[in-house]
């Protein structure tokens, strides 16, 4: 505290993102990034916006950023009108709770999410209630009746990894056509369904995607939002009156060779969701009780010993994941998929702790 902070930083209560620890050869399996390098396509790219002298690092970049739009519209079978760029989701989604989820009424969101929406309602002043995830860590769609300012919530969740299919969306939209009803698919590639498609049908529906996760591009800062033109026409207002280049030049052009190569996306999203399924039977079969996860990573607990002992544990043997000191969720243990050699050393040093 400092007596030249204003009363706004004085209230603020900062998201705290995973460790990026500094030391070499950790298993790094706490944040949820990809294992595998992005597109060799995307590295091209950067290199040709650089070119030989890096003269065009001069110049500003698109502020709209008409060529990474027009590469996310073709993708989804949108107009460019019907997309919004930004520094990463997590800026998208600070736009959308400005221009779109602060109204009079509180928003919503489960009791157990993406720790970041509690704090872009504290930082711009909005008001929330959290509705409980069913006790198996499930969205149900009638618990989002009633008047709200908004509601906001992944699909798949975080940090449970688990789905919720399209047709519960569509109810949840159906029944809040007062609402904007944001749809954070941060890890949707890696098991689940977009609801792109209904954003034709639902004026309400605002789709937020992350370069992050699936692309293997966290290090770029890229994301994107999908809605009907006037929920696009409010977060331009917004980013227009904070920061007209969110994005630079090699986010732009990075991002825009991530999504065309399809081919790339393909195998590496495949090829998490297989070493899922080998990680999940084998934390199953040392007793682990793992949630159903349609994600890059999964959210276990162990019955008979303590989470952040198991962290800890974990720790000494320089593999890092993610443990919550959070209500209901503070003996489970997220762990992100790494690739097969990653998640065997997992294995194998869990075996040594659980003895
Ligand atoms: C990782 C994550 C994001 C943020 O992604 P960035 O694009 O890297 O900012 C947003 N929402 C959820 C649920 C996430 O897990």
């Amino acid at each position: 505290m400092s007596r030249y902070w204003s009363q706004v930083v004085r209230g603020l209560t900062p998201y705290v993102p995973g460790e990026q620890p500094k030391l070499a050869n950790l298993v790094k399996l706490n944040t949820n990034e990809n294992p595998y390098p992005p597109s060799p396509r995307v590295l091209a790219a950067l290199q040709g916006e650089l070119g030989a002298d890096g003269a065009r690092l001069r110049l500003y970049p698109d502020p709209n950023a008409d060529l990474l739009k027009a590469a996310v519209a073709r993708e989804f079978g949108v107009a460019p009108g019907e997309v919004f760029v930004g520094n990463g989701s997590d800026e998208v989604l600070a736009h959308a709770f400005l221009a779109l989820l602060k109204h009079a009424a509180p928003i919503l969101f489960p009791d157990i999410t993406y720790s970041f929406y509690p704090v872009y309602c504290g930082l711009y002043g909005i008001a929330y209630r959290t509705v409980p995830l069913t006790a198996d860590f499930a969205i149900d769609p009638a618990d989002y009746a009633g008047p709200n300012g908004g509601i906001i919530f992944p699909n798949p969740n975080a940090p449970t990894g688990r789905l919720l299919p399209l047709e519960a969306i569509e109810r949840i939209l159906a029944a809040n056509p007062e609402s904007v009803v944001v749809v954070d698919e941060a890890y949707v590639d890696f098991g689940g369904d977009t609801a792109i498609p209904l954003v034709a049908r639902f004026p309400n529906l605002l789709v937020v995607h992350t370069l992050s996760k699936s692309r293997s591009l966290a290090g770029l800062r890229v994301g994107y939002a999908v809605g009907q033109a006037p929920l696009i026409e409010a977060l331009e207002r917004v980013k227009n009156s904070f920061n007209s280049y969110p994005l630079d030049r090699l986010a732009i052009v990075g991002a825009v060779a991530a999504l065309e190569d399809k081919a790339h996306f393909d195998a590496c999203r495949r090829a998490v969701m297989a070493t899922r399924e080998r990680l999940v039977a084998d934390l199953a079969g040392q007793g682990f009780e793992v949630v159903p996860s349609a994600a890059n990573f999964v959210f276990a607990r162990h019955p008979g010993r303590d989470a952040a002992a198991i962290a800890q544990a974990l720790r000494q043997r320089s593999i890092i994941v993610r443990h919550f000191k959070l209500p209901r969720i503070d003996q489970h243990l997220r762990i992100s998929i790494g690739t097969d050699g990653e998640c065997a050393a997992l294995v194998e040093a869990l075996k040594e702790i659980l003895g």
